[in-house]
């Protein structure tokens, strides 16, 4: 299954808009995710921490648990951590969801000129693969999964960005554990037409994880 997860593959199942044979034969073709880098340190979130309470820098590695508390409480430290990655062959109409993120987050995507690629830019379908690689903060990446983590976002593009909470969650498993849709953050689905999550069986397990994030 090229690039998709285990988990990916179940996100999509567990929502009610479905998970068909389409959708199926669209992700075992779609992206993968080519590097995760973390830049940044813990260290230098818990300084800047510090620095706002007049404090000096310290030494240690901050705590699992701290980590925890400053995420959720979505302090601007955290904007310190940042993550790089980048899609691979990822599908030019999911691409262009993505880089309507704009708030701590930088988008660069190969090109598909024809002066650069000899490929006639017209002929190309939306489904043309592209390179998209981000450059994005903690707090960014926690923003994003709220809106692409939805049931309303599309499939493909929800199973995409799946597959950076879990590259994330190999590297900062604090920060994947805070990566949840707006249902969950919110406590309902404030889409036009909410997906349908709110609820269900999944998503009271999903909540009840992401409560004891705050206490464990
Ligand atoms: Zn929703």
């Amino acid at each position: 299954m090229r690039g998709f997860t285990r988990r990916a593959v179940n996100s999509l199942q567990s929502y009610p808009r479905g998970f068909d044979r389409g959708v199926f034969a669209i992700i075992l073709h779609m992206a993968t995710i080519k590097f995760m880098k973390v830049k940044g340190t813990w260290r230098e979130v818990a300084d800047a921490a510090r620095t706002t309470i007049r404090q000096d820098e310290g030494t240690k590695e901050p705590s699992s648990k701290w980590k925890k508390r400053i995420l959720l409480a979505e302090h601007s430290p955290i904007r310190k951590l940042c993550f790089n990655w980048k899609w691979l062959d990822l599908p030019y109409w999911v691409s262009v969801h993505f880089v309507r993120h704009k708030y701590g987050i930088e988008h660069f995507v190969s090109t598909q000129r024809t002066d650069r690629t000899g490929v006639q830019r017209d002929a190309n379908r939306q489904d043309a693969p592209v390179m998209h690689e981000c450059f994005a903060n903690a707090q960014a990446v926690m923003f994003i999964s709220r809106r692409r983590l939805c049931g309303q976002a599309s499939a493909e593009t929800r199973a995409a960005w799946q597959l950076v909470v879990d590259a994330i969650a190999e590297k900062e498993p604090e920060v994947a554990a805070c990566c949840v849709p707006e249902c969950v953050y919110r406590g309902f689905c404030p889409e036009f037409k909410p997906c349908g999550f709110f609820g269900s069986p999944a998503y009271k397990k999903m909540l009840e994880k992401y409560r004891e994030v705050a206490v464990s």
